[in-house]
């Protein structure tokens, strides 16, 4: 892993960036609090704007579509939150605004307005998602939402017919809700297996994103889309000092 670039100070992407189209993938924009156990997941207001506007600088420009049009330019970049939370509108949003830059954030359909409920199992801090009325927020802002299943599930480990229910009720949930198609969908926990695959398939979305520290090219399937997961590291001092002013 000593070759993954380090997003919290934008180091290395550019070279990692031009050999195909790169997704991050983000959590909460947020500071640390009392009780946080992934500390890594939460990417600090100041961290978050910088990161935008070091990409900004160096003539990125986002896109949501990785058709293969996007892939023939350079200097594109795709911008995904997991989860809906609501920090990322609070956080986020404004810098991402100052850029000109659009994301995707993948919504747990059916704890909109709720909390991360499915952090309860290994006794992480809950954080507030976005509700009905910040997610229209967040689409009037000209940003996109994707489908994360209703409850957050663990996909490879459900019966057949629960495993579908979660990915086509989230899609319809969604598309029900918000007036939009909704075409894009995240594995939660990054978990998929060639049954999982298939079922995103059928269910009718057209992309599926997963996680993994690597570049979109013409090869990559579709419904294995890899995203660089944007983490706090204890490697890195200078931002963890930043998170807790
Ligand atoms: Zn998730």
């Amino acid at each position: 892993m000593s070759t993954l670039p380090n997003y919290a100070t934008g180091q290395h992407f550019e070279t990692t960036f031009t050999h195909g189209l790169p997704a991050l993938l983000y959590h909460k924009i947020d500071r640390f609090k009392f009780g946080v156990r992934r500390r890594g997941l939460y990417v600090s207001p100041l961290s978050f704007r910088t990161q935008m506007h070091r990409l900004r600088r160096a003539g990125f420009c986002t896109t949501i579509v990785s058709t293969r049009e996007q892939l023939e330019g350079s200097r594109k970049i795709i911008i995904t939150f997991d989860d809906g939370f609501a920090s990322v509108l609070k956080n986020g949003a404004p810098a991402l605004n100052e850029c000109g830059f659009q994301a995707i954030n993948f919504l747990v359909s059916g704890q909109l307005g709720g909390t991360s409920t499915w952090d309860n199992a290994d006794g992480e801090r809950l954080e507030p998602l976005m509700d009905t009325a910040q997610v229209r927020d967040w689409l009037a802002a000209g940003h996109d939402i994707g489908a994360h299943t209703v409850t957050h599930a663990h996909l490879t480990q459900l019966p057949l017919a629960t495993a579908r229910e979660e990915i086509t009720a989230s899609k319809k949930m969604l598309e029900d809700l918000f007036s939009r198609a909704v075409t894009d969908f995240a594995y939660p926990y990054g978990e998929m297996n060639p049954v999982v695959r298939a079922l995103v398939a059928e269910a009718g979305f057209e992309r599926a994103w997963s996680v993994e520290p690597k570049v979109i090219t013409r090869n990559t399937d579709p419904f294995a889309l890899p995203r660089f997961p944007v983490v706090v590291s204890l490697r890195q001092p200078l931002n963890l000092l930043r998170s807790f002013r």
